[in-house]
């Protein structure tokens, strides 16, 4: 990306002189500066916002869906600048660049597939037959704030955004400083497309500042990021009565059945632990294996995760990317080294690579991780998956339920036992004979968390529905009235009994 088009994408925002270095993680080379915003710039942000939402209301829901189609072509002529600008401001490989890309040019298709459908006036059953009709509309909130973070920029930008854009909204996002870049190019080709400009703003700052003051002067908030933040915009929005989804951590497990087959269960686990170098929130974190095999299966998870190639390219030759920073680095080193010194045993990795770059640190195998290890029950959010044994399948599944979060979860082996043991965890998605792809790549699933791991879903018509009112229509209608007074019930009475008794 050259430093003319970094500009015109920071352009967008306010030339404010305070800012911050934005580095890029492969290098630790700075980018750019990002300005960073005041509160008035995002109240002022809010209200442009408002203003364009009214005449967007009325924009035609198939006028809408329309631009999202036009979007995600826009989107697939553009696919190597949104590599480029992820693999910039993340550092991740060019597959898993790739595997985000493609993600978000779907959710642009399936919002503009299903929002006519989604958003049409539905007939109910009236509760007075003959005598009343009843309709629910489902109308816009206003201004919804999305609050996203920086593992997954474009994707998380494209699920949250364009339900509420396409359900007739107007949106303030606010991008991670780390990621604003990825984020301001997805807007810049929605106007393109022909979302007006002032209807999505992207804003950025500090964390905190930025936050509290969406959260103060928007209808709804999306939020997605650690559990700890999730709860204070929680609190935050709960003061004012306004809806928010809140999509937060996991400690995500995968259970190995005693039929699965061992190399490839241990494929799977390296797949589901190691995307976008574990900083990714459905990325497996803990996999039980019966103890009958325990050792074999760590020799093939340790030995493919050896052969794994990390490193910086922007072709598909590498398998693993870097870090997305200082802090994450420090972050993982952290709870890897915490592990060890109360008991565990690293089997792979468990080491940076400074000769490759700053922060890039190699996929990691421990075992025997102490019950108060942190890793045991926080999320690393990196590279690393920790193997247990268990001795049957209650005691497996124990062990996989015993979380605070409950985002998503996997079981390896023959379908029909999976399936079984799929009913028993309590996870907002559970992958069979997959870490996270199978349930992450689907739109029309609804996607969330149990427990602290979230509240409300993303995708699916539901992912829509949040950023929505329903407003309720009932129509009386002729040539019988109800009653008004009460003598009027001396006829009515025995009609609405009937009615009672009619209605199933
Ligand atoms: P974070 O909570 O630190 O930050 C997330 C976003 O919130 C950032 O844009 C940040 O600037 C902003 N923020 C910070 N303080 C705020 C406040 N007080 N009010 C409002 N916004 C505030 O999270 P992070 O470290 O950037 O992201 C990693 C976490 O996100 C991990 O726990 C990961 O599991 C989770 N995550 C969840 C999902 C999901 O869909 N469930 C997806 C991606 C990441």
């Amino acid at each position: 990306m050259s430093e003319t088009s970094i500009q015109a994408l920071v352009a967008h925002l306010p030339a404010n002189t305070d800012t911050v270095p934005v580095l890029n993680p492969a290098n630790g080379k700075k980018i750019y500066d990002l300005p960073q915003m005041t509160v008035a710039q995002i109240e002022a942000a809010v209200d442009s916002a408002r203003n364009a939402q009214i005449d967007w209301a009325k924009t035609p829901v198939s006028e809408r869906a329309d631009i999202l189609l036009e979007l995600s072509k826009l989107m697939v002529t553009d696919e190597a600048k949104f590599l480029d600008l992820l693999q910039l401001e993340t550092a991740k490989s060019r597959a898993h660049a790739f595997e985000e890309t493609i993600g978000a040019m779907n959710s642009a298709k399936y919002y503009a597939k299903i929002s006519a459908k989604t958003l049409a006036r539905k007939k109910t059953d009236s509760g007075i037959p003959f005598l009343t009709k009843t309709y629910v509309d489902q109308v816009p909130v206003g201004v919804v704030g999305v609050i996203t973070p920086w593992n997954y920029p474009l994707a998380l930008t494209m699920l949250d955004v364009l339900p509420a854009l396409a359900a007739g909204n107007a949106v303030v996002q606010k991008a991670d400083n780390q990621t604003a870049l990825t984020v301001l190019f997805a807007r810049h080709l929605a106007v393109e497309a022909g979302i007006p400009a002032e209807l999505w703003t992207v804003v950025v700052g500090d964390g905190e500042l930025v936050g509290n003051a969406i959260t103060d002067n928007v209808d709804y908030v999306a939020f997605t990021g650690s559990t700890a933040t999730g709860r204070k915009v929680a609190e935050r929005a709960a003061k004012r009565l306004i809806g928010c989804s809140l999509e937060l951590g996991g400690k995500n497990p995968m259970i190995v059945l005693d039929g699965a087959n061992i190399k490839r269960a241990a494929e799977i686990a390296l797949a589901g632990a190691f995307g976008s170098a574990g900083q990714l929130c459905v990325s497996i974190e803990r996999v039980y294996v019966p103890n009958r095999i325990k050792d074999e299966f760590t020799k093939e998870l340790a030995k493919r995760t050896d052969s794994l190639t990390v490193g910086r390219s922007s072709d598909f030759s590498m398998d693993i990317g870097s870090l997305t920073g200082y802090n994450q680095l420090q972050r993982v080193m952290g709870y890897v080294d915490d592990a060890v010194s109360t008991g565990a045993t690293v089997v792979a990795g468990g080491t940076s690579v400074p000769e490759t770059g700053p922060y890039f640190f190699r996929p990691t195998v421990v075992t025997n991780v102490n019950q108060n290890a942190r890793m045991y029950r926080q999320e690393v959010f990196g590279p690393v998956i920790a193997v247990e044994g268990y001795e049957d399948l209650d005691e497996a599944i124990r062990l996989a339920n015993d979380t605070e979060l409950g985002l998503n979860a996997s079981v390896v082996g023959p379908e029909r036992e999976a399936m079984a043991v799929a009913k028993r965890l309590n996870a907002g998605g559970v992958n069979i004979n997959e870490g996270f792809r199978a349930t992450f790549a689907s739109m029309e699933t609804p996607m969330g968390g149990f427990k602290s791991s979230g509240q409300g879903r993303r995708n699916g018509p539901g992912g829509m529905l949040r950023y929505t009112e329903a407003k309720a229509i009932g129509i009386s209608r002729g040539p019988i009235r109800l009653p008004s007074r009460a003598k009027d019930y001396n006829k009515m009475a025995p009609l609405m009994r009937l009615l009672i008794k009619w209605i199933k």
